[in-house]
């Protein structure tokens, strides 16, 4: 066991070197990519951590397993990551020396239209402007030059906005398009295939593509992805939570899995506390030391649209009309942008469109160690209405089916995953609410209430650090970087300025 007090200074993801005096106990509740690395920032900032997962293994959200046949590998939620592989916090824990290795697909993304074109996303921004036509220019000037910056770029847009940018001249550029409505950014482009590859990307974000910010998290990913790529980890996402157990372990931190927090007075005595968990959560866990208003936002916490998956394996691949689409890490799948847009504003007002915008997800292209000889495992998933009880498989299987005709008599191998299958796993994905919560604009700016500090919960020394907070949801752990640098500033002041220290 380390003392007790201990100078340490502590490189956080984006490089703010904190210098201060800190208490030495951390638990973190709950083990996803956030909790993960939250943990291991603060184990290597020298805290003595404890990591309670209710899993049997770390992960939450990025998992992977022999779900249909032997060898066979599928990822349970994350899949592909342009936003976790030139993540801060990923860089800064070294999880490449810890046995993460990112690899890349040829083509990064497709969507496939019904004359047999189809909008292409390369990595280089000036190959996929090429292929966009009439596009090009425009493209160009959207994308080139945050992309050639986005290692900069990335510390100011993944976490929390309201602060100084350590890039203000940066970020102006980056800024005003991610304001705009999708709908209104896909104006700037003249062909459909520029238009729907938008639209597919936009509709990352589950919200109606007519709402302001409806562009930013499309944005960041594009911008990311012609940064960094749209990986996929070697072994499966799963690979991604190994590796930051493994930096927490070798940073001495101790990882209990099987341990479900459900009262407070599980959780160990700790000088601070982080919680990946959905605010809902918090509120049941702590609402009687909650301040009230604190308390009253995150009673107001609010859900997201659902995801309704299908694993599937496929024999030979799937047979896209769009030859790129067989090259490609990821298909979209949905039509011109007129019809993404209107499934998603169907989607988020509750009701199951006919043809839900639907993903589509070819890891073993860049990782043939998933497949079992010519039999491939194929990851996809619709978006569909919160809570949905209904059975979408036909409709999925009906919008691959529609760019990829016979690829029925190619599934060997079939397992559905609702909206309910997705919560009774992870609570933080209550109603099947994949995002832990709606992004609506405030959200999507603030987290799930209005503070300085997006991650305080008011209690001194409890911090949440789950993708309900800023800046949201994917395997990048950048919440869990923000949360740990929060809890370290915490530290480091002491409880109002006394240097008396906090057991929460
Ligand atoms: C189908 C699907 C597809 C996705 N695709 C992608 C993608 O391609 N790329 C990408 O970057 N992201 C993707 N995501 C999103 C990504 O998985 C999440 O945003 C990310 O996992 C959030 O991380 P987190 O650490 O905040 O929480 P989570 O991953 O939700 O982890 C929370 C952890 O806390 C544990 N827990 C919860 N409650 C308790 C409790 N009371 N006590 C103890 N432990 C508890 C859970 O078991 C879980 O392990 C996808 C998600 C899904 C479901």
């Amino acid at each position: 066991m380390r003392a007790g007090h201990q100078d340490v200074r502590a490189r956080t993801s984006c490089h703010r070197a904190l210098e201060h005096s800190v208490m030495t106990t951390a638990v973190v509740v709950g083990g996803g990519p956030n909790g993960l690395a939250a943990a291991a920032l603060l184990a290597k900032a020298g805290l003595e951590v404890t990591l309670l997962e209710a899993a049997a293994e770390v992960g939450g959200g990025t998992r992977s397993e022999e779900a249909l046949l032997p060898g066979l590998l599928h990822d349970h939620c994350s899949a592909v990551h342009p936003l976790a592989v030139g993540s801060p916090v990923l860089r800064e824990l070294d999880v490449e020396r810890h046995g993460l290795r990112w690899l890349l697909p040829e083509v990064d993304c497709v969507h496939p239209l019904d004359d047999g074109t189809a909008g292409v996303l390369r990595r280089s921004v000036t190959e996929t402007a090429r292929g966009l036509g009439a596009d090009a220019g425009r493209y160009r000037a959207l994308l080139r030059a945050s992309a050639l910056r986005w290692d900069d770029l990335a510390c100011d847009v993944m976490g929390p906005l309201l602060r100084v940018p350590d890039h203000p001249m940066l970020l102006a550029r980056f800024g005003p398009p991610t304001l705009l409505p999708a709908e209104v950014l896909a104006r700037l482009f003249r062909t459909p295939q520029a238009r729907a590859l938008w639209g597919g990307v936009a509709a990352h974000a589950f919200r109606p593509l007519s709402e302001p910010l409806s562009s930013a998290i499309g944005l960041g990913i594009l911008t990311g992805g012609h940064a960094a790529g749209w990986a996929v980890a070697e072994g499966g996402s799963g690979a991604v939570a190994r590796a930051l157990e493994r930096v927490l372990r070798a940073h001495g931190g101790e990882v209990r899995t099987g341990v479900r927090v459900t009262d407070r007075a599980r959780i160990p005595k700790a000088d601070v506390t982080l919680l990946d968990l959905d605010p809902g959560q918090v509120a049941a866990l702590y609402g009687d030391l909650l301040p009230a208003r604190v308390r009253a936002a995150y009673g107001r916490f609010r859900r997201g649209p659902a995801a309704f998956k299908l694993d599937l394996a496929v024999e030979g691949g799937v047979p896209w009309t769009a030859e790129a689409a067989r090259r490609a890490g990821t298909v979209h799948l949905g039509g011109t942008f007129a019809e993404v847009a209107y499934a998603e504003r169907e989607v988020a007002a509750g009701r199951m469109p006919d043809r839900p915008f639907t993903l589509v997800g070819q890891q073993y292209l860049a990782d043939s160690s998933r497949s079992v000889g010519d039999v491939h495992p194929v990851w996809t998933y619709a978006h569909v209405p919160h809570g949905y009880d209904g059975d979408a498989r036909e409709a999925v299987l009906r919008q691959i089916e529609r760019f990829a005709p016979g690829v029925r008599d190619r599934i060997v191998g079939l397992r559905v995953t609702r909206p309910a299958d997705f919560a009774a796993a992870n609570p933080n994905f209550a109603g099947g609410d994949i995002l832990t919560g709606a992004k609506t604009p405030l959200r999507l700016l603030l987290g799930p209430r209005a503070a300085l500090d997006p991650y305080a919960t008011g209690i001194p020394g409890v911090f949440l650090c789950s993708a309900a907070t800023p800046p949201g949801p994917g395997a990048h752990g950048m919440c869990g970087a923000g949360a740990a640098e929060a809890a370290l500033r915490h530290l480091a002041a002491g409880p109002r300025g006394t240097g008396r220290r906090t057991r929460a």
